[in-house]
């Protein structure tokens, strides 16, 4: 059995983030500023982004998105129950009321056919998760989008490097109400210690995140406070304080110069996986890429086949913990959190194939430091916990 413990996930900083982060200190500008803007033009390059604005993270990124298209009260927001806390929550937020659109459990991903169903008249906005970086059905979403006339939010925190017919995922036009909002949190693709990014071609709302996310000033602090700008600033809205530290865009600059050779090692330890997993009883592996598009294996997930095991999920992550292999689970559904339930009177049953994946998932390490010795450790362990485990 492997003698030290190894983690899910676990963030790759370089010596030139440490020293950029250091040289921010020591200039004395630690908050948003000079970093901070070349972190959002080298993003908006990567991503091909007309803006990319800097937030200080993607649950603050969707408020703002949600805010900036002009969504609250009495307005509906269809999203995916498979995903993380922060996609309801921040549609709460508002004032509006979540719709939960069922998945495919194969691909993890909402299903169009289940968010045209949802729609109503008071319908203003889909939601959809790119999950594990598996982009979504995006031509067809964007499509029932046009029909309804309704905004898209893309919550693309597990999918930086993802990329579909469309082009990458942040890739947003002009001519569409659509933003993207990606995470830079700890365990995803890139981090900034805790960050996000509203990627957007709308003008319009560019300018309301923009301000928004300052307080509702006119002009950040670095116009106020640099030799250049000028002391007075107006406030045009009640705005919010979710803006990105320069310190963390040190980093962010840093990730952004790795994100290619980190996804490509994501890509090969998946494929590792699948070679170690082939014809293996008990386990559910993720499809492959649908062709045209690039998966950004923010986590691998298989699913653990109950019906062929003694054993539910949550002992296997326990046995797996036994044998020194951290694993995660992403996600339960998330209508059958307490909070929803009672105020929102979603139960068990609602999303069938939410709850099939909820009650299955388990997301196996997966990092770009992971050696192929970690890898083998993680796949032996899991083949000796479903081994020992089979329904005869
Ligand atoms: C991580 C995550 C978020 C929240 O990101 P933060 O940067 O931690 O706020 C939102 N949605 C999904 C799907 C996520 O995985």
């Amino acid at each position: 059995m492997r003698k030290d413990f190894l983690p899910f996930a676990r963030p790759s900083i370089g010596e030139d983030a440490i020293q950029d982060i250091a040289e921010s200190i020591r200039s004395g500008w630690i908050t948003t500023g000079p970093k901070t803007l070349a972190f959002e033009k080298e993003f908006a390059r990567v991503v091909d982004a007309p803006y990319a604005l800097a937030v200080n993270s993607a649950t603050a990124g969707l408020h703002l998105a949600l805010m900036a298209l002009g969504i609250g009260q009495g307005d509906e927001v269809v999203t995916t129950p498979m995903t993380f806390a922060a996609t309801v929550n921040t549609i709460l937020f508002t004032g509006a009321r979540p719709v939960l659109a069922d998945i495919d459990r194969r691909t993890l991903n909402i299903r169009p056919e289940a968010i045209e169903a949802a729609i109503t008249p008071h319908t203003k906005a889909i939601v959809p998760v790119h999950f594990a970086g598996r982009p979504c059905r995006m031509e067809e979403i964007l499509e029932i989008a046009r029909k309804h006339r309704l905004a898209v939010i893309e919550d693309a925190a597990h999918a930086m490097g993802a990329s579909w017919s469309g082009g990458p995922v942040g890739r947003t036009p002009a001519s569409e109400r659509r933003i993207c909002v990606f995470s830079f949190h700890p365990t995803k693709n890139i981090t900034t210690g805790e960050g996000g990014m509203v990627c957007t071609g709308d003008e319009e709302a560019a300018e309301a995140v923009s301000v928004m996310r300052q307080h509702g000033m006119s002009k950040g602090a670095w116009n106020r406070y640099a030799a250049t700008g000028t002391p007075h600033y107006d406030i045009v809205v009640p705005g919010l304080k979710y803006n990105m530290l320069d310190i963390q865009a040190a980093i962010g600059l840093s990730q952004l110069r790795e994100l290619d050779r980190f996804n490509a090692r994501r890509r090969d330890l998946v494929a590792a996986y699948r070679r170690a997993f082939d014809g293996l009883p008990g386990l559910i592996l993720p499809p492959e890429p649908e062709a045209g598009t690039v998966h950004s294996w923010h986590i691998f997930t298989p699913l653990i086949d109950t019906g062929a095991l003694t054993i539910d999920r949550d002992r296997f992550m326990a046995l797996m913990r036994e044998q020194n292999i951290g694993t995660a689970l992403h996600y339960q559904a998330v209508h059958l959190y307490t909070y929803y339930r009672k105020t929102l009177g979603w139960k068990p049953g609602d999303f069938p194939e939410a709850e099939y994946v909820s009650e299955r998932i388990v997301s196996l390490p997966l990092f770009p430091a992971m050696t192929d010795d970690d890898l083998a450790d993680a796949a032996d362990a899991t083949k000796r916990v479903l081994a020992a485990h089979r329904a005869r």
